[in-house]
Parts: C-alpha cells; structure tokens; sequence
C-alpha cells in the first residue's frame, strides 16, 4: 500500500511548498522509490482553465487533457512522472460533483454536510489510483488559517488517523523571517502558524523553514521544543540559484531522511544523485550563452509561461549554454519597424509562444517576418505557429487578408475554429450554453511527421504524441498555397486533416507546432525541439 505526505503550507503564500513537493518525491525516486504527487485547490474554481494567468499563471495541461494548476508541471518536470486528471482537485469541482449528486437524489434525503461529504470526497480523491506507487504526496494549495481550506486539513487530520502511523505523515512549510532592525530571525510566525494547525488536529511531523539567513542550531532547537518536533526534523530551506539545485540543497539539509524517519523506515542504500548533480554542474557550469526574445503577451508575468521558461533552460542545459529570456511586449512595437529591429536584433533565436485573442497578434506577426528575412531561428507554439502560417500567406502566398477567425469574421481564415472536435467530444452543448470550460483540443494527440523533415530528424521518430490547449486550427484549404509560399506541412494529424506542424526547409530553423512541446521537456530529459531550437541559436550567436 501507498504511503501518504500530506503538505501543507503556513505563515504566507509563494513559499514554495510545490518545488519542496517536487524535490521530495525527486528525492525518494534517487532511494528507487515510485512516487506520485497531487494538488488539492481551494478555490470555487471547478478548474484553472478559465482563470486569467494574470492571476493564476500558466494552466497546466496534462496527457489525459485536465487544466490544472502550474504545481503539477514542476511536479512532472522533478519526477518526470507524467500527471493526471486525477492529480489535481479544486473545491470547486468536489463542490460540483456534490450538488450534482444531490439533485440525482443520490444522498436519499440525507443532509449533505462539509463533514462528512465534502472531507470523504477529499479523502477519495486522495486515496484514488495510488495502488502502482510507494508514496503519495498531497499539496494543500494556500495558507493555514484560511477559512476555504479547512475542510482539506480536515480531512488530513481523518486520513492520518485513518492510515495510521507509518503510513502517513504530514509537513508544513513556513516561513523564518530576517528582521533587518533586530538583525535576528524570528521564529513566532512559524510557532504560531503550528498552533493553528495542531488546532485542527494535525500535528506536523517534519517542519520546512524557509529563510533568506542560515537558521543557528539555537534557533533551530526553539522551532522544535515549541512545535513538538524533534530537532532535526525543523529543516531549513534558504533559496536555491536554482530551482533544480533545490533537490540537492533539501538532501543536504536531511529531508529525506527525515522524512523517511518519520514513516519508521531505515534506508537500505545511498540515494544515487548523479542525475541532479549532473544538471547542477551544468547549470553552474555553462560554455557560452545565448538570447531568445520571447514575443508575448504577458510580460513581466513569468508564471504565465512557467512551463516554456524552464523548457528553454532544458535547451541550454542539452547545449551546456545560458539561456537568456528575452522577454517582448508584442503590443510595443506594432507597426513600427525601427523598434522592431532594436527590440529583436539583439536575439540569437526567436520564439512566439501559445496565446489567446487579438491582441498583440500584429506585432507576432511581424516577429515571424523579421524573423524569416533576416534567417533567424523561429519557434513558434500553437498560436505561434498560427501567425507563421499568418505571415507566410500574406507575405509569400499573396493572401493580402489572411487572418483568424479568432480576430472575428475573415475572407481568408487561414485559420480557424476547430468545429469537428468539439463535435467529437460531445462539447457543442456546452460552447452553446456559454460554459467556456472544455471546448478546447486538450490533451495529447499523435502526429504523424513526414520522412525528410527537419522535425522528423529532430525527433528521431515518424509519429510522435504531444499536449494541445487550443480551439483553432490551420486551415487544410490552405496548404498548397502555404506549401507554394515555402512553409511545408511536416506533421499532421493521423487523419490527416489537421496541421500539428509547419517548417521552412529553405531557413536555418523555423518550425511552427501546434501542440506545446514545453509541458513534455525535462531538465534531464530537454525537449528535442528546444535542444534543437537552442542549438541553432548558438549557431547564430556565432554568426553574429
Ligand atoms: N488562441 C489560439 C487557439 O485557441 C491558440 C491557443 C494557444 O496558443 N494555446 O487556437
């Protein structure tokens, strides 16, 4: 039987309770254990996928098509462990699934309360499909103390009954200020932040400390005479330079170890780290760098492209290079050419990644242009690529209007809406009843890639199986005119109708994918197309 790490967080939010997930169960997978890691939300949302990544950052998607929370790509690109659906649960869905259940009558006129409905939907929720691994690690989102969180602790306080000792722990992750004036750290908020959660019930087992000064052993022996824990069980956790230095940092501070104290078990063998220590060194240790301007929409917004951040430092790590992010407002240089080239001249490569609406799409449009004149290497994701297909009919195909019906009514949607999968999936009830919810293409799909493409090189395969979040699609009607523009369809659907992939034969690197390679790359494992991607862009660092 699995066994359970339930986190919780206190004191304040952005403590990194996702990453101390994530390198935990890294760090059990380095002890050859399997591990399984889940996200429990709070919020009314029923999920993330309408919420605005102004507030909630990147929606993560996974295989079987869930929108979920950015925690879980931390969590897959850590343990390389692909999530589910069933790897992330907001309030707003076990609320759902409830009220739906007692319109049906299933509850035969019982009352439907918090305790027990709502804590034993929780607690199904985390016990579910954990037969194939050793240990299950449940994130509590938000901070101890909040009113919409309680029933989660709840249910942690029965299920650590429940399972019993040996089988399942707790760790809260706090937060030990540096007090400038006083020159001391304090440790209050986190003794407070412990009394209201044994308050509940659940008495911590391991405690992270997250500090910006090295906690003394006095302080350290405070924590755990007030929080009733033992001593080497208080965990301090200064940042990291990087967050994939943060497993080994949390090995050197004794986490799994500890961890594995509490459940009883004595470790048999040495944890092999060579992985990490392996992308630490190159990390550490680049040979070069290079620039990428990125050309979006949210700016300054790093969590709204969470995932194809960290894909392009797996580009640099497969290239021993530094990745510079070269983050571009498209809105800022509309139609203006001499900003466009102070903006994009400096850039070794560049990338116009996956985005929603009209705005900015001009000024992506004419980072293609800049991009294929002057023979820089061009990635472009989902509505990335859309606009290279954009920009190769107006520029080179003598399609003066093309557009997207996404940017409202067109002659010449070269692309446009994705109408036969919503039938497929049955969603058209839903587009129609004004429930913005899964009417995308979610989830992954097979392509197949023509023989001599460069993607086929790139991939080393003919079918590959990517992640797709999006409603519209290239248009097929188009391809011959594209195709004479020079842009080759290299990957489509099996069925053939539908374009997943666009490249120029005659440029250094240009590719266009409909899908969102960056949820699949792993710092041990870098995506082809961003290794690809970065290693023309040190081509062209040389070249300039
Ligand atoms: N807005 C475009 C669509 O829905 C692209 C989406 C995306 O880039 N993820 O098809």
């Amino acid at each position: 039987m699995a066994r359970f790490i339930f986190i919780t967080g206190g004191v304040v939010s952005s403590l990194g309770k996702g990453l101390m997930a994530a390198s935990l169960a890294a760090l059990l997978q380095t002890r050859g254990y399997r591990v399984r890691i889940r996200k429990f939300d709070p919020y009314l949302n029923v999920d993330p996928g309408t919420m605005s990544p102004y507030q909630h950052g990147e929606v993560y998607v996974t295989d079987d098509g869930a929108e979920t929370d950015l925690d879980l790509g931390h969590y897959e690109r850590f343990t390389g462990v692909a999530s589910r659906q069933s790897d992330n649960v907001t309030s707003g869905r076990i609320y759902k699934t409830i009220i739906e259940r007692e319109r049906r009558g299933d509850y035969l006129g019982a009352t439907v309360q918090v305790i027990p409905h709502v804590t034993d939907a929780i607690k199904a929720f985390a016990l579910a499909e954990t037969d194939d691994v050793d240990f299950v690690l449940c994130e509590i989102g938000g901070t101890v103390g909040d009113i919409e969180s309680l029933p989660f602790i709840e249910a942690i306080r029965q299920l650590k009954n429940e399972l019993g000792r040996g089988n399942a722990i707790s760790i809260h992750v706090t937060l030990v200020p540096y007090i400038a004036a006083a020159g001391e750290l304090k440790t209050k908020p986190t003794q407070h932040s412990v009394r209201e959660l044994a308050a509940l019930g659940v008495q911590p087992d391991v405690l992270v400390c997250r500090c910006e000064q090295p906690l003394p052993p006095s302080e350290r022996a405070k924590i755990a005479l007030f929080c009733n824990v033992p001593e080497t069980a208080v965990i301090p956790a200064l940042d990291a330079k990087s967050i994939y230095a943060v497993p080994l940092q949390y090995h050197g501070e004794g986490l799994d170890s500890e961890v594995l104290r509490a459940f009883g078990i004595t470790p048999s063998s040495a944890p092999d780290l060579s992985r990490w220590e392996e992308i630490v060194e190159r990390l550490e240790h680049p040979e070069g760098e290079v620039t990428i301007g990125v050309v979006g929409k949210y700016v300054g917004l790093q969590d709204a492209y969470k995932s194809l951040n960290e894909a392009l430092v797996h580009g640099g790590i497969a290239n021993r290079v530094k990745v510079n992010i070269r983050w571009i407002d498209a809105e800022l240089f509309e139609g203006d050419e001499a900003e466009i080239a102070a903006q994009l001249e400096p850039c070794h490569a560049i990338l116009v990644p996956g985005a929603f609406g009209s705005r900015g799409a001009e000024g992506k449009i004419e980072s293609v242009r800049f991009a294929r004149e002057r023979r820089v290497p061009y990635f472009g994701i989902c509505f990335g690529m859309q606009m290279a297909c954009v920009e190769g009919a107006r520029d080179l195909a003598g399609i003066e209007h093309a557009s997207s019906t996404e940017f409202g009514p067109t002659d010449e949607p070269v692309v446009g809406l994705i109408t036969e999968w919503m039938s497929e999936r049955g969603l058209e009830k839903r587009a129609a009843d004004g429930d913005l919810g899964g009417t995308m293409r979610l989830g992954a799909y097979p392509a197949k890639l023509t023989g001599n493409s460069v993607v086929a090189s790139v991939y080393g395969a003919d079918e590959i199986e990517e992640r797709h979040r999006h409603r519209y699609e290239v248009n097929t009607a188009y391809r011959e005119r594209l195709e004479a523009g020079g842009l080759v369809f290299s990957g489509l659907s099996p069925d053939g109708m539908l374009p997943e992939i666009v490249e120029r034969p005659d440029h250094p690197w240009f590719v266009g994918v409909q899908f969102h390679p960056e949820l699949k790359s792993k710092p041990f494992d870098p995506h082809p197309l961003f290794a690809s991607f970065i290693a023309a862009a040190v081509k062209q660092s040389r070249l300039v």
